[in-house]
């Protein structure tokens, strides 16, 4: 029989554990007051769980589809500062804000240090909603580096560097932590090539790192990993990365029905897999995840 490890701090994080408290109460006070809940973009990125809100009737809308009279979902990962107004301008809407206090305080940092002469640098994917957030909130020049970035974008960032006298940095709060000292480190040396000043934000999510560094301690000692995750989810994807660096025998899926023939004959060949899971995975996904695996 396969033995199956969860790893520790898998799944939802306190970001996202509190916006789906925030979503649940909005689907409340909708019922109460006879109103209807919207979802401004997928609350998180797990389709399963926004697909069940989309039975329960909580639509996913765009801001030009919200009715007067709705309670407007929030994402966790923030939204443009321009969303922001054009929302507060809204007669007869309730806001819900889930955004998670780890992604406003970059918004905070970001807005106070741009208006101090600082320009920004922002590690992270610039096609990201945290990372297009964080950027609207930046009253000055700024830069998206991407955590793997090019020759190309590691000329772009030196020409941005030797144009802007005062750095700030910040990342995305689901960056991998070496990544971000690799380009701390970068920045450093080619602002003082430049006689620049900089200075930095440690803004990795600290949930981030220690679900990140007990996967990749569970991936080194079993014979296959599972990470269960939204296949849209950034922060699943990167675990996925951590895993599959120790173990060449490791699944990005969504759920059960999403294996292959291919891998479900390799797990049956397994003695112990793990499983780790992003966090936007509710615990009863991982739960349906272990109870599979230990019936191969
Ligand atoms: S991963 Fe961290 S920053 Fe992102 S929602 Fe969760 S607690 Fe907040």
């Amino acid at each position: 029989m396969v033995k199956v490890v969860t790893a520790e701090y898998s799944g939802v994080c306190f970001g996202v554990r509190r916006a789906l408290k925030m979503l649940e109460r909005s689907v409340k006070q909708a019922e109460d007051e006879n109103r209807k809940a919207v979802m401004l973009g997928p609350l998180i990125h797990n389709p399963r769980v926004v697909d069940q809100y989309g039975k329960k009737g909580v639509e996913v809308v765009s801001l030009e589809d919200v009715c007067s009279g709705s309670i407007v979902v929030v994402r966790s990962h923030g939204i443009t500062l321009d969303i922001e107004k054009k929302l507060q301008e809204m007669d007869e809407i309730t806001v819900m804000d889930t955004t998670c206090p780890y992604v406003k305080r970059i918004h905070q940092l970001v807005s106070m240090r741009s208006e101090e002469g600082f320009s920004i640098i922002v590690m992270g994917d610039k096609d990201h909603s945290e990372v297009k957030g964080i950027a609207s909130r930046i009253k000055g020049d700024y830069i998206v580096v991407s955590p793997d970035f090019s020759d190309e974008g590691e000329k772009l960032l030196a020409e941005f560097i030797k144009n802007h006298h005062k750095i700030f940095a910040v990342a995305q709060t689901t960056s991998r932590p070496s990544n971000y000292n690799k380009l701390l480190k970068k920045v450093r040396k080619l602002s003082i090539g430049s006689g620049g000043s900089f200075d930095f934000a440690k803004t990795v999510c600290t949930a981030t790192l220690k679900r990140q560094d007990a996967a990749g301690e569970l991936a080194s000692r079993v014979d296959a990993v599972v990470v269960v995750g939204g296949g849209n989810s950034s922060n699943t994807a990167k675990l996925f990365a951590v895993v599959k660096e120790r173990n060449e025998r490791s699944f990005m899926v969504e759920s059960p029905s999403s294996f292959s023939d291919k891998q479900i004959r390799l797990l049956e060949k397994c003695k112990l897999i793990g499983i780790t899971a992003g966090a936007s995975t509710p615990d009863d996904q991982i739960i349906e995840m272990k109870e599979f695996l230990e019936k191969l």
